[in-house]
């Protein structure tokens, strides 16, 4: 057994969806199916920052025969075309991890002006056809709200990661924990996902038992998201996204704390 959210347990995971008889998807292979396999794993990626850890994760999946949708912020470090093309040559999903709303400051007509700058340069290098949002715990605003005023599909996109879901169990890393804990906006709004996502999150902890839950193949249409920064290979690394893990946990603690008292 590996330390937790390393490579090498990452490499487990992979090895048990395959073992287990999931066939492993992209987002985008996902929507675009008209009757999805009886088993399934949408294999998704937000790329926040550590883009290194991104590509050796991609390197891992596509050994394995494994393709999977990745989404990349528009920021400095982040945004890395090289990168992003090498891994679409690789057969990964390349999409637009959003944030512009928190970006305008709430001010949606804004928010869509940077979207539409920001996709399109994107797409100077890489097709993008799906997008997911980036959850930022200490802003106000939830980035999908834009979406209530504009559509995204008017600019070629299929779907969203978030919105576009339904009948499926979504399981993330966020807080390093495969439970619900710390999950602030990280969910699927839809209520029978959510709700189906967070029995099945109750249960779980670390990669380990997520592990243990696809070998038992109870849950057909599994969704899984995780944070490639999280996953390091070296002992330094590991280190670094722990601590960083640690220190975001607690205040995320302190603000639903600070919620919970005010809602008294
Ligand atoms: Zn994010």
């Amino acid at each position: 057994m590996s330390l937790d959210f390393t490579l090498a347990t990452y490499r487990e995971l992979c090895n048990a969806i395959l073992q287990s008889g999931y066939t492993p998807m992209t987002v985008l292979a996902y929507l675009e199916s008209a009757k999805p396999p009886d088993r399934f794993a949408i294999i998704r990626h937000d790329v926040d920052r550590a883009v290194g850890n991104a590509r050796r994760m991609a390197q891992l999946e596509s050994d394995w025969g494994i393709s999977a949708t990745y989404y990349f912020r528009f920021r400095g470090g982040t945004f890395r075309p090289d990168t992003m093309t090498d891994m679409a040559r690789m057969g990964h999903e390349i999409g637009y991890h959003y944030e512009t709303l928190d970006k305008a400051k709430g001010d949606c007509d804004h928010a869509m002006e940077i979207f539409e700058r920001e996709i399109s340069a994107f797409r100077e290098f890489v097709q993008v056809k799906t997008i997911s949002m980036h959850g930022n715990p200490l802003t106000r605003w939830d980035n999908r709200d834009l979406w209530r005023k504009y559509d995204f599909t008017s600019l070629g996109i299929l779907g969203e990661a978030y919105l576009s879901f339904d009948d499926v169990v979504y399981l993330s890393d966020t807080g390093r924990t495969w439970g619900h804990g710390y999950k602030v906006k990280d969910w699927l709004p839809n209520g029978g996902s959510r709700e189906a996502g967070r029995s099945v999150a109750s249960g779980l902890q670390t990669t380990y038992d997520l592990i243990r839950l696809v070998e038992t193949g109870q849950n057909h249409r599994l969704y899984l998201n995780t944070h490639p920064e999280r996953w390091a290979d070296g002992t330094l690394g590991w280190m670094v996204s722990l601590m960083k893990d640690k220190a975001v946990n607690t205040v995320k603690r302190a603000l639903s704390l600070k919620s919970s008292l005010k809602s008294r």
